[in-house]
């Protein structure tokens, strides 16, 4: 607290992103970053983007990637905006489309940056309990709202909803916004991209920072009909024309040019999710069912937080959120399969 802040920045709760510690050695299993890196076509678009070209401010609006996105999920190029991040694209549509006098619905468990958002927006906000098995149950989100906002697969549970679910919580609610955040929906989700055509009110929110391996480039976007993305572009141009640098543009296209390589690590690091449930099943922990590039999981009779810091002490960071329900979870991103091997001994070293 300083004498020079502002009475907005006294009273934000920011939002405290998973450590990137720099410890030798370290199996990091705590942001579900993606465990190999991009394409090698993708390291190569970087390059050839690093020039004296980058004195010029970029294509404010990403025209060429735009284009690129559209024609890859079947859409016309003026229903996608592209972000900084999808963290810059969420930050957009909660000003811009999920702020009215009725309450934003969201889950009681779900990303922790929503509550962050709503705080700095001055949103009302109303959570809806998960059932006991940690599922969203869309017929709880019937009453009235100003706006509904779920990731699918939710975080951080990782599990799923089905597309008729989505269409039905849409159809449901006519007249407000319905965002459905996609961060992981590659790793076994149903994309709800497709709803657009016959609902004008789905917004789609995807980024490249998982499955794309391009956390460190911040590339997102959002998939909706016109008036829900003009209101992204109007809230962009009153913040920050050039969202996207000229390599972040350059990288994400090649990205999405090379999809047989996206393919056959996704497949991959979803063999490897496979082979982890088991492994900790085998070991007595409860796995929630996971679509995601991380599984949620507890060990009866033991403390997420003891387990996790037990496992810091061996070098192997996971995710632990001290928050009601989900104390006792552990949340741990898939790695590879060297990674969640020296997970799998540091638990067996742990629990004998
Ligand atoms: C990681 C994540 C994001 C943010 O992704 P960036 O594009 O890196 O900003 C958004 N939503 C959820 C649910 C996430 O887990």
């Amino acid at each position: 607290m300083s004498k020079f802040w502002s009475p907005l920045v006294a009273s934000l709760e920011p939002y405290v992103a998973g450590e990137q510690p720099v410890i030798q050695d370290l199996v990091k299993l705590n942001t579900n970053e993606n465990p190999w890196g991009p394409s090698p076509r993708v390291l190569e678009a970087i390059h050839t983007a690093a020039t004296d070209d980058l004195r010029r401010y970029p294509d404010p609006s990403a025209t060429k990637l735009r284009q690129t996105i559209a024609a890859y999920h079947g859409v016309s190029p003026d229903e996608v905006f592209l972000g900084n991040g999808s963290d810059e694209v969420l930050a957009f549509l909660f000003a811009g489309l999920l702020k009215h006098d009725a309450p934003l619905l969201y889950p009681d468990i779900t990303y922790s940056f929503y509550p962050t958002y709503s705080k700095l927006f001055d949103i009302e906000t109303k959570t809806i309990p998960l059932a006991d098995d940690f599922t969203i149950r869309v017929e709880d989100y019937a009453g009235p709202c100003g706006a509904i906002i779920l990731p699918n697969p939710n975080a951080p549970t990782g599990i799923g909803l089905p597309l008729k679910a989505i269409a039905a919580l849409a159809t449901q609610h006519p007249d407000q916004v319905v965002a459905i955040d996609e961060a992981y929906v590659d790793y076994g989700g149903e994309t709800a991209i497709p709803l657009i055509a016959t609902h004008e009110n789905i917004i789609v929110i995807r980024t490249f920072s998982k499955s794309r391996s391009l956390a460190g480039m911040r590339v997102g976007y959002a998939v909706a009909r016109r008036p829900l993305i003009e209101a992204l572009e109007r809230m962009k141009d009153s913040f920050n024309s050039y969202p996207l640098d000229r390599l972040a543009q350059a990288a994400a296209q090649a990205s999405v040019e090379d999809d047989a390589w996206f393919m056959s690590h996704r497949d991959r690091l979803i063999a490897i999710r496979e082979k982890l449930v088991a492994d900790l099943e085998a070991r007595g922990f409860e796995v929630l069912p996971s679509q995601a590039n991380f599984v949620f999981a507890r060990k009866p009779g033991h403390e997420g937080k003891a387990l996790a810091t037990a496992l810091r002490e061996r070098a192997v960071l996971v995710r632990h959120f001290a928050k009601p329900r989900i104390a006792d979870f552990l949340r741990i991103s898939i790695g590879t399969e060297s990674e969640c091997a020296r997970l799998i001994s540091a638990l067996d070293d742990i629990l004998t």
